[in-house]
């Protein structure tokens, strides 16, 4: 039998443990599809107190005394609480053990440390990766860094001659980690890497950079956007570097939690349902209805919207089209939170279309499954999208998303078989995708078709994991 593959998942942040963003999805997720497909993918995590408190039999492995610029750091070793995935956790309460979030204190600031608090795990990452690695029992083949948290741990190995192979996945091009310059030397890089070929980045000092100039390959989390990211504006001053790179740049979607998103098993429905027994998506229908005071319609094309309220999202231009979705019969249902405006919006809408629109301002994870189960349609005309996972939730709920032909929108549904997708990025372009949509929708046995097409995709991380599996294979060679 082949020998497994070996790899160190470098993360500042892994759910159950400590989340702020999708980052944490993934670090939750993909180690553990990994280990199923027999590639021995091991996380690296700062030792935050819900870390120390939530690792399952959490041990001493090392001590590591000789970290330039750090005490004593101890490394812990213990177990993922739900998944059992092994964790490495940098122990080192002075940076680590602190109230607030994993980058902000209690009131939103970011620490003033960061850049020493994420050079130790960046530090930490490249000295286990070593082959001169102080853990005997365990070498990796290749590390795994993911986003500016630990991008100066491919610098670190690039300047101790270690070859051992590095990716660094990008989940969030807008943060980019930028410090001052006098940090160079500081954090125990050489002077001569503050160049335009190292981590400079506009007169400063970036880890984001530093790991997409000195990993050996950059992926992100769709094949579009990273061709997207290669051009202004979507590369955020980083495309002409990663248009540089681009023979080593690639992008692989991230799955969905199909446990959680399952519409035969999903505890928050009012009832079941599956793609051989699709009665019970009616049922759904109605107690959204029900619940959102709409009119009891089951023929009305709902349409479902759960979304973070902010330009991104594109809500300007649903704003735009809700009128004309009104008037053919249509009905909406939003929930989301985010830029006041933006809120406003929505609550003024559904204020104009009492009984035809609803509105909840909110974060209600209960509520956006039953109304990716309730709808008939979900919108998703975001002006960007490196993945995005409401297309793939709807698709699997068998409601059929209208969406911008973006990011990973583009690369998770099909147009006129499992979607609806529009090029032109107006509220226009949006709304021939509607009467697009709506036309189909009144041919039943067309639209039966489209929603099993989406009910049958395969969207589980096991899929996302084969291909990190052979980009790992490929640079471990
Ligand atoms: P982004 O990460 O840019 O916000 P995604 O579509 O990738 O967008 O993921 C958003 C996630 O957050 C989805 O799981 C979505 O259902 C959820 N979500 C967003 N807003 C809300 C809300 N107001 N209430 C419940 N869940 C929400």
């Amino acid at each position: 039998m082949a020998r497994s593959l070996k790899i160190l998942f470098a993360t500042s942040e892994a759910r159950p443990l400590v989340k702020t963003g999708g980052l944490a999805d993934v670090s939750g997720a993909l180690p553990a599809a990994l280990r199923e497909i027999g590639v021995d993918c091991r996380l690296l995590l700062p030792g935050y107190h819900p870390v120390l408190a939530g690792v399952k039999n959490l041990e001493p492995a090392l001590n590591l005394t000789n970290l330039p610029g750090f005490g004593p750091v101890r490394l812990l070793h213990g177990e993922m609480p739900d998944s059992g995935v092994p964790v490495y956790v940098v122990d080192y309460p002075f940076h680590y053990q602190r109230p607030g979030g994993p980058y902000q204190d209690v009131n939103g600031a970011d620490y003033p440390d960061n850049a020493w608090r994420f050079a130790l795990l960046s530090r930490v990452a490249a000295l286990l990766t070593c082959p001169l690695s102080p853990l005997m029992d365990w070498r990796p083949d290749l590390l795994h860094c993911h986003d500016w948290q630990t991008g100066l741990a491919p610098a670190y190995l690039h300047f101790v001659g270690c070859g051992t192979p590095t990716v660094m996945t990008i989940h969030n091009l807008a943060y980019q980690g930028i410090f001052p310059p006098e940090l160079v030397s500081q954090l125990g890089l050489p002077l001569e890497s503050f160049a335009v070929e190292g981590v400079e980045y506009y007169g400063n000092l970036s880890f984001l950079k530093a790991g997409v100039y000195y990993a050996d390959w950059i992926s992100t989390v769709s094949p579009t956007y990273a061709l997207e990211i290669q051009h202004a504006p979507l590369g955020m001053g980083m495309q002409g570097l990663l248009a540089s790179r681009t023979n080593t740049l690639s992008g692989i979607l991230n799955g969905i939690d199909t446990a959680d998103w399952n519409p035969p098993a999903d505890l928050h429905l009012p009832c079941e349902y599956s793609a051989r027994g699709m009665g019970g998506k009616k049922h759904c229908k109605r107690a959204l209805q029900e619940d959102l005071n709409l009119e009891d319609n089951p023929q009305a094309p709902l349409f479902g919207m759960i979304s973070r309220l902010t330009h991104q999202k594109g809500v300007d231009w649903v704003l735009q089209v809700a009128d004309g979705i009104v008037d053919q019969g249509g009905q909406l249902a939003f929930l989301g939170q985010g830029e006041a405006t933006v809120e406003q919006g929505v609550r003024d809408l559904a204020g104009r279309h009492p009984g035809k629109v609803a509105a909840v301002v909110g974060y209600d994870e209960g509520l956006s499954h039953r109304i990716e189960a309730g709808s008939d349609l979900f919108l998703m005309p975001s002006r960007f999208e490196p993945c995005g996972l409401n297309q793939m939730y709807s698709q699997r709920y068998g409601t059929v998303p209208i969406v911008h032909g973006v990011g990973g929108l583009k690369d998770t549904v099909e147009d006129e078989v499992t979607g609806f997708v529009f090029g032109e990025p107006s509220a226009h372009g949006l709304w021939t995708a509607v009467e697009r949509a709506l036309a189909a929708f009144a041919d039943k046995p067309h639209w039966r078709r489209m929603m099993l097409a989406g009910m049958t995709q395969d969207f589980s991380w096991e899929v996302s994991a084969k291909e990190y599996a052979a980009l790992y294979r490929k640079l471990v060679g």
